[in-house]
């Protein structure tokens, strides 16, 4: 593929991104090359090769092959601006290495609050033994951010819209006061993917995803990707050679397989969610939807005004309730999976209690709180799978 015949069309840009012909060699999908020993034609190529940049060169297994240089290579693709991509064996390892290639002893992070709660404990396990201090912030501080920035900051890390909760976070304000102080941006972009939302563009540093739900799609594989702008590859490889960081090329197959229908899987998923809040807000049972499409969302202005569309995942916090009615509802459920991960074909629902993981802001709610992820079932079975549970919830009202 030429440059300038390039695509900037999401359906067009998984179709062809990270297919090199040197890679693919004729044939459509880039092949599973398994390896740990590479074979050298002479001590000389040996000893050439040790002192060259391994970048999409083969030299030793953990270094990788074309399998993952495809799949790597294509993330960077879908992100204008991206420098390079490396791939971890899940989302949390990927989140890891982000911070670990930027942060050191002595340094501060700045956390969102709606994070996703193995992030927290990273944060407050890993990084605090290694002397590095978090503080949460409320995902809706815009450019207030400001005022928590001290000597010690040195990065700022974002989830939008943020995990349970949905909050949308104003990106460009935050990485703007990030720039004039020359910190570090993250940003979790699992949600949204660089489809929905290109995050270098935006002036993300790192933006990370766990391919694990929508590149994968198929709720089979664990992996992860952090996607670095200009100029912050190079620290990002180094911290992750020094990991030992390597995903297994069926795994990056995988996720290349999965990729290759992402545009098409996540339009349905969102299509349906979308119309699946909308009924679920109409119903007196529910007191409010947290869907970022959805104007009760905090954040609601800010992702019209930056994303391209909405995922397939979102809340809803009933109209009271206890921990045995909600029970009621999700248990009988015929289409919905109960159970943790999401961006698969499947719906799954969960109960999902916000308040034990925050620390700035616990904002209260009516009831309590499910998480849905629509798969790719007509929308209207699912509708009429949420109208008999709801009806079970009232019967357990009482
Ligand atoms: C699932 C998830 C992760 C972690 O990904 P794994 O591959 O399960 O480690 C990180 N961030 C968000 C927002 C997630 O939903």
């Amino acid at each position: 593929m030429s440059n300038d015949s390039r695509s900037d069309k999401p359906a067009t840009q998984v179709v062809q991104a990270g297919r090199r012909p040197e890679w693919t060699a004729g044939i459509v999908n880039t092949p599973v090359w398994r390896a740990s020993t590479i074979l050298y034609d002479s001590v000389a190529h040996l000893r050439e090769s040790a002192g060259r940049d391994t970048h999409h060169r083969l030299f030793y297994g953990r270094r990788g092959t074309p399998t993952q240089w495809s799949l790597a290579d294509a993330l960077t693709e879908l992100e204008p601006g991206a420098e390079g991509t490396f791939l971890y064996p899940s989302g949390v390892a990927a989140i890891a290495a982000a911070l670990l290639a930027i942060l050191s002893p002595g340094d501060e992070l700045l956390l969102v609050d709606s994070a996703y709660d193995p992030t927290r404990g990273l944060a407050t396990g890993l990084l605090k033994r290694f002397g590095i201090t978090t503080r949460f912030y409320d995902p809706m501080i815009g450019a207030g951010i400001a005022d928590l920035i001290g000597p010690n900051t040195r990065a700022i890390f974002m989830e939008s819209p943020g995990s349970l909760t949905f909050e949308v976070q104003d990106i460009p304000a935050i990485v703007a006061v990030a720039k004039a102080h020359d910190i570090a941006t993250l940003l979790d972009n699992t949600w949204a993917t660089p489809l929905l939302l290109p995050a270098i563009a935006l002036g993300i540093d790192y933006t990370i995803l766990a391919c694990t739900k929508y590149i994968v799609g198929h709720s089979d594989v664990m992996l992860g990707s952090v996607t670095a702008g200009p100029g912050r590859f190079a620290a990002l490889r180094d911290t992750s050679f020094q990991l030992g960081q390597h995903v297994s090329p069926d795994d990056a197959w995988l996720g290349s397989r999965g990729l290759r229908t992402m545009a098409i899987r996540l339009k349905q998923h969102g299509e349906s969610a979308l119309k699946i809040a909308h009924w679920l807000k109409g119903r007196p049972e529910i007191a409010t939807v947290l869907h970022p499409a959805l104007p009760d969302c905090p954040g609601h202005d800010v992702f019209v005004r930056d994303f391209r569309g909405p995922a397939g995942l979102f809340s809803f916090v009933l109209n009271g309730g206890d921990e045995a009615e909600r029970a009621a509802l999700i248990d009988g459920l015929a289409h919905f999976g109960i159970g943790y991960s999401w961006g698969g074909y499947e719906s799954l629902a969960i109960p999902v209690d916000p308040h034990r993981h925050r620390s700035v802001n616990r904002r209260e709610h009516a009831g309590p709180m499910i998480r849905l992820q629509i798969g790719l079932e007509d929308a209207d079975d699912l509708i009429a799978d949420l109208d008999r549970g709801l009806a079970r919830f009232a019967a357990a009202r009482g």
